[in-house]
């Protein structure tokens, strides 16, 4: 029981590595809030929580790239549990495509989300995260230290998610504040079927399925291992690539 006492808000906790790193948070004993957009899904995560491990656990619908949401969600949170020690800034979506062939919109959309949903989360947790410490982890990306073609845009929000960590993390340090940013590889998820252009989301799929990829769980782990640090040690970067993954 690593996590015994503390509260955890995990964003896009309704599948994928989100749903793993609020499951794992949970085995260790975290109360968690489970923050996304389909209540349904959201709901039946909680309903299993609480049976499996007895834990209690807080649904809070919510889409962060609308600020006044996250707010909110982050008030029912203090309001039910009293307290924050973790942040995982996960939810993301990955629109893959040229430049050329892109539409505005799909950027749009992707900036609100993973870049400016996660500042928004981050801002809004701050106050209560600085009163006994804890931790800020954002998922970023192996894009976002490596480009390639098709993924300019996708990998522009992984990098801006870096660059944020980074000077959040000199920030906050004086408010007893650690900040991690984790950088998965090919990871078995949903992510590639919001992929709008079908041919990219082919070859998407089709390079993932060529390796061995990643598990949600696999990330939930570095997730775990970052949170249960003492508290000197501070686990500013985990990536974790597939090991067939080239680049
Ligand atoms: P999934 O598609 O399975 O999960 C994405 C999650 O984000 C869902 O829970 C979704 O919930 C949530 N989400 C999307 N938009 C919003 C929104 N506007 N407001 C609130 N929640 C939202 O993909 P992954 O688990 O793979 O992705 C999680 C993170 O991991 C992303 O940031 C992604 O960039 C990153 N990542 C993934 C990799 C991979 O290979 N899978 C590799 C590297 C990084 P809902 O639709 O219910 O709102």
């Amino acid at each position: 029981m690593k996590l015994k006492d503390k509260v955890a808000i995990v964003t896009g906790a309704s599948s994928g590595i989100g749903e793993a790193v609020a499951r794992r948070l949970a085995s260790e004993g975290a109360r968690v809030a489970l923050l996304a957009r389909r209540a349904d899904r959201l709901l039946n995560i909680a309903k299993e929580l609480e049976s499996e491990h007895g834990r209690e656990c807080l649904v809070a619908v919510s889409d962060v790239s609308d600020a006044h949401s996250v707010k909110k969600a982050i008030e029912l949170v203090i309001e039910k549990f009293g307290r924050l020690d973790i942040l995982v800034n996960n939810a993301g979506v990955m629109f893959l495509g040229s430049v050329a062939d892109a539409k505005i919109d799909d950027w749009r959309k992707m900036i609100d989300i993973n870049v400016l949903g996660l500042m928004y989360a981050t801002h809004f947790a701050l106050p209560h995260l600085k009163k006994e410490g804890g931790d800020i982890v954002n998922i970023s990306s192996v894009s976002g230290r490596v480009v390639s073609a098709r993924s300019a845009a996708y990998s522009a929000t992984k990098f801006a998610v870096n660059g944020f960590s980074e000077g959040l993390r000199q920030e906050a340090y004086k408010d007893k504040v650690r900040v991690t940013i984790i950088e998965p590889g090919a990871v078995e998820t949903e992510l590639t079927d919001h992929i709008p252009d079908a041919s990219v989301k082919d070859a998407v799929k089709s390079w993932v399925s060529s390796m061995t990829a990643l598990q949600s769980n696999d990330i939930a782990e570095a997730v775990l291992y970052a949170v249960s640090q003492p508290w000197h040690v501070s686990v500013n970067e985990i990536m974790v690539r597939p090991t067939e993954q080239s680049f």
